[in-house]
């Protein structure tokens, strides 16, 4: 594991193998027996217990994850504070997961809300805290056992938070991280019958191949994917708070966002103004060692994914750029390119860097069009004063998670996913926990 803001080892981690995943989904499968058996109360308190003790150390993970994955201390605390908030959340949920009952002739029928058995949970690399929990927290509450596969790059919070399931009393074998390859450890939760569902989060290529994989199987699957998510600023918008925030919805961790508004739409008359106003925002937005408090952007995860991002900016029309610290680490200044038309390459593909494209638009029906021209449909953000305006293209935009006059798009209890190739399923909120179940319908007959 390498720190990225300076290249320098933070530690060695063994990669699972085939042998030791198949053993480890033994494990959870006989671990599943007992752990389904706890009683409501009883699962909730150790849920409950976990989420205490991720608060007590909550300093400890975020520090971690600014050695192991770049991110500023801002925001790897609020990270760590997810991680405890969703648990919290969930561990209401077992004393809660209730059934119906459903009138029928000739006795009494009843659903209930079985848990799968071992679920498979695959994290990617850019918010290895919260992604995780978004997965283990519902799935152990609904009385599954849990594998989880960190990304190659950043498995050093992911074994931490095991640990401490330990300590909070999770028995063992019921919460198990198995660090490795994705081709190896996640492609055997694909395939081994065992594991009865599979909840990814990455890219959209590799999330494609896993629901091939499981449709072998009718294996259950949440796919969290890709996103190339759209800021449209109306002309009647408070201007200045648009362009105030826009880079904090695409910069933020370095632009490895799922939910980066990485392209902006603006409206004719104020394109200029608008341009006018972000770039001192930009040029303002503190890049810097991400163990500083004052720290708004840190470095990306690897020299491959600069790579890949500069890949993007070369030879497109650049507005203006942000700035970032020299020498080692894996740093790329926040970069603001204007495109000239929707065709362009960085207007169309995810970028998972600080880059963002700016492109005018006419009339609200051209700017649903534009935004929604796209095979993406994660989140997005719209700007306006006109309710109406508002309420029309927020339902017209087709993506999972839309905000007016904000850039929010995660709450730990409401539903957070993707429409079109962003996804399948939703995490958070009420309903992620049937996500985790399979209802089980039994008639009990009552005639003599
Ligand atoms: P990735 O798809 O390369 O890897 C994600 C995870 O899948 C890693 O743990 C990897 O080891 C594993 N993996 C790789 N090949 C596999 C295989 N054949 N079988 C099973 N598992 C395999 O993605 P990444 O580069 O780590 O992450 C970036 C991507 O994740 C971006 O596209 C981003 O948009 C997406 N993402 C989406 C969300 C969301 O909620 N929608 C959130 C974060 C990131």
């Amino acid at each position: 594991m390498v720190n990225p803001a300076s290249g320098v080892v933070v530690g060695e981690v063994a990669a699972t193998s085939l042998a030791e995943v198949d053993a480890a989904v033994g494990r959870a499968e006989r671990a599943f027996e007992s752990w389904r058996k706890v009683g409501p109360g009883e699962r909730a308190r150790v849920l409950r217990r976990l989420a205490g003790l991720v608060d007590a150390h909550l300093e400890e993970l975020a520090s971690l994850e600014v050695r192991n994955s770049g991110h500023t201390i801002g925001n790897a605390r609020w990270e760590a504070g997810n991680v405890r908030d969703v648990l919290d959340y969930y561990a209401g949920a077992p004393e809660r997961l209730t059934g119906r009952q459903i009138p029928v002739p000739g006795g009494l029928d009843v659903t209930f809300h079985e848990p799968l058995g071992v679920v498979g949970v695959i994290v990617p690399w850019n918010f290895p805290m919260p992604i995780a929990a978004w997965g283990f927290a519902p799935a152990l509450a609904a009385g599954n056992t849990v594998l989880l596969k960190p990304a190659e790059l950043t498995p050093l919070t992911a074994l931490r938070l095991a640990e401490l399931g330990r300590e909070a009393g999770l028995p063992e074998d019921v919460f198990t991280v198995l660090p490795g390859e994705g081709s190896v450890v996640g492609e055997r939760f694909v395939t081994h019958p065992a594991v009865r569902k599979v909840c990814f989060t990455g890219s959209t290529e590799v999330g494609t191949r896993i629901m091939a994989g499981c449709a072998a199987q009718v294996k259950r699957v949440t796919l969290e994917l890709g996103g190339k998510s759209a800021n449209v600023v109306f002309a009647d918008a408070d201007l200045e708070k648009a362009a105030a925030t826009a880079p904090y919805a695409v910069f933020d961790n370095a632009g490895q966002d799922c939910c980066a508004r990485s392209r902006i739409l603006v409206q004719r008359p104020v394109y200029d103004r608008f341009l006018e106003l972000l770039e001192p925002a930009v040029r303002g937005f503190r890049v810097e060692d991400p163990a500083l408090d004052t720290a708004e952007m840190g470095p990306l995860i690897s020299a491959g994914q600069r790579d890949r991002v500069a890949g993007y900016v070369d030879g497109a029309k650049v507005a203006f750029t942000g700035s970032c610290p020299e020498g080692p680490g894996f740093w790329y200044a926040p970069t603001v390119l204007l495109a000239d038309s929707p065709a362009d390459r960085h207007w169309r593909e995810e970028v998972f860097g600080p880059v963002v494209s700016v492109l005018p638009f006419d009339d609200e029906a051209d700017a649903v069009r534009l935004a929604n021209d796209t095979e993406y449909g994660l989140s997005g953000s719209v700007w306006t004063r006109d309710v109406g305006r508002a309420i029309r293209v927020a339902r017209a935009v087709e993506a999972g998670n839309l905000s007016v006059n904000s850039h929010s798009s995660v709450r730990y209890w409401t539903p957070f996913g993707g429409m079109k190739r962003s996804g399948l399923g939703r995490e958070l909120g009420p309903d992620a926990l049937h996500a985790f179940t399979d209802v089980k319908n039994v008639f009990i007959a009552t005639e003599e």
